[in-house]
């Protein structure tokens, strides 16, 4: 074992990063090149190959969808803390995704849910993990650990760009199902790499953190059981046309249970879970970075909805007798990340050596608040169309920018927050609960976006306008409270530090 505090072979980092980076992207690639077709295929119709579903009901089905992938985390996380550890979370969450992606290269209608539903289990199980063991390669005094972070989140949305440009250009020259093997394809390629290269993973990762009794976990694998065999069971009576589920509607009341859900299952860690002081302190600050989170999700998942939509039909896409299509401009963010966490990374390390650290409240604060502004350029582009014009482009890559930047401040931090600040025996289960605000947050824009009616122009700038002062509302409460939580927030890091000592 490589002394990981020394270790500085992938970039300054240890180089366990680097499996984890690769693994990631190539999940991430998966991920969202068959995101980026998702709809597509849905509101396709039955002679071009597609499902020939209505556009609200492909949009229900995409929002359950994205949002059951990051909800899975929660009882992933709960499966790697107590039965199989970090590292078997990621293989095996690995080759269901991979499963899920082969599955939807089959063209058939009744596989099409199966696969969905694997590669949502399988990223239920690797996610929260792989972001979590991050986490592990850094002790508590180590500063590299938001700078690892951002390099990490620079391999998702490289992951990101090749997929939609990969699984795009399949889509339109080779045909839908081609695009969905093109991802099994990325995942296994990751999971290649992952299988040669997790001996450079902390030891630590390679089992469950909690200590739990034999009967204990006997009862827990039977209970994952039936869960499945629940869920094989709703899916086939779906499926067979015996109970039929209205995926408008249960969007609306998933939005709902997930919040309720969420609150419910921090208490229990909070009230059952044998916190100390300082501890139950760091749950607080938690609490201030998970709400953050979901509301900037909220607006930030505008892209793939009403942000897409009105670039379709309001935006001035020439330049020339050129037409850049919709699609491109999905990946915007992505290269705008990977543009800009370099500098990113050096801002943060310049502010640490001034010896200026910003508390994680603030940092989360600014960068609802930029999130924000970029829904003000929004209400200018929304007024060119409702009067009768088309906008252009400019304003929506100034959108992107500013998503861009607003997303680089709040969400490699947060991530980095939560391996921090949590309980270290409850990683897996926090970090699960902290990729659930990115499922809250994807039901919410979807219902947001469902106020979004294309054919009625004269309503838009007031949709951007509600998203703006939403988010920058919610940013100044942040900022407030998280004057407090920062003082909390340096009492965990001091006491892990003692107990590492
Ligand atoms: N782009 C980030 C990721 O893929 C965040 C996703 C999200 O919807 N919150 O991890």
């Amino acid at each position: 074992m490589t002394d990981q505090s020394k270790d500085k072979s992938f970039f300054g980092h240890p180089k366990g990063l680097q499996t984890l980076f690769m693994t990631e992207m190539w999940e991430r690639m998966s991920y969202y090149g068959m995101r980026g077709i998702l709809v597509l295929f849905m509101t396709a119709a039955l002679q071009e190959g597609g499902l020939g579903l209505t556009a609200a009901t492909a949009a229900a089905i995409y929002g359950l969808y994205t949002s059951s992938v990051y909800f899975m985390g929660l009882p992933g996380g709960w499966i790697a803390d107590r039965l199989i550890g970090g590292q078997k979370a990621i293989w095996y969450g690995g080759i269901i995704i991979m499963c899920g992606h082969i599955v939807l290269a089959i063209p058939n209608e009744g596989s099409f849910f199966i696969g969905l539903i694997l590669v949502a289990l399988g990223t239920g199980l690797l996610k929260p993990n792989i972001t979590a063991v991050v986490g592990q390669l850094y002790s508590s005094e180590d500063e590299r650990r938001d700078a690892g972070y951002s390099i990490y989140y620079m391999g998702i949305n490289i992951g990101s760009l090749i997929g939609y440009f990969v699984c795009g250009y399949l889509m339109e020259n080779a045909g839908w199902h081609w695009a969905f093997g093109a991802a099994a394809v990325g995942m296994a390629l990751g999971l290649i790499q992952f299988y040669l290269t997790n001996k450079n993973l902390p030891a630590v990762s390679a089992k469950p953190s909690v200590e739990i009794s034999e009967s204990a976990r006997k009862k827990s694998w039977v209970g994952i059981g039936i869960f499945l065999v629940g869920v094989a069971i709703v899916t086939a009576l779906t499926l067979a046309g015996t109970i039929s589920i209205n995926a408008v509607s249960l969007a609306q009341q998933t939005a709902i249970v997930l919040t309720a859900t969420f609150f419910i299952f921090f208490a229990i860690i909070f009230f059952r879970g044998n916190l100390n002081q300082v501890e139950k302190k760091g749950m607080w600050a938690l609490l201030l970075i998970c709400v953050a989170s979901a509301c900037f999700w909220s607006g930030f998942e505008q892209a793939g909805s009403s942000l897409n939509l009105f670039t379709r039909d309001y935006t001035d896409r020439f330049i020339g007798s050129f037409e850049i299509p919709t699609t491109w401009f999905q990946s915007v963010n992505s290269a705008f990340i990977i543009l800009l966490t370099p500098f990113f990374a050096a801002f943060w390390i310049k502010l640490g050596q001034r010896m200026v650290t910003p508390g994680y409240g603030l940092k989360m604060a600014v960068g609802l608040i930029i999130m924000g502004s970029g829904f003000i350029v929004m209400i200018f582009a929304a007024q060119v169309a409702a009067g009768g014009g088309k906008s252009a482009a400019f304003y929506l890559i100034l959108t992107y920018f500013l998503h861009t930047v607003g997303e680089l401040c709040l969400s490699p931090i947060a991530l980095s927050a939560v391996s921090k600040l949590s309980p270290r025996r409850y990683m897996g289960q926090m970090m699960g609960l902290f990729v659930f605000t990115y499922s809250i947050g994807n039901i919410i824009a979807g219902l947001m976006a469902g106020k979004f009616d294309p054919n009625n122009v004269a309503e838009m700038p007031s949709l951007f306008q509600f998203i703006a002062t939403f988010s920058i509302g919610v940013g100044a409460v942040v900022l407030l409270i998280g004057m407090f939580t920062k003082k909390w927030e340096q009492e965990v890091v001091e006491s892990k530090e003692g107990e590492d000592a």
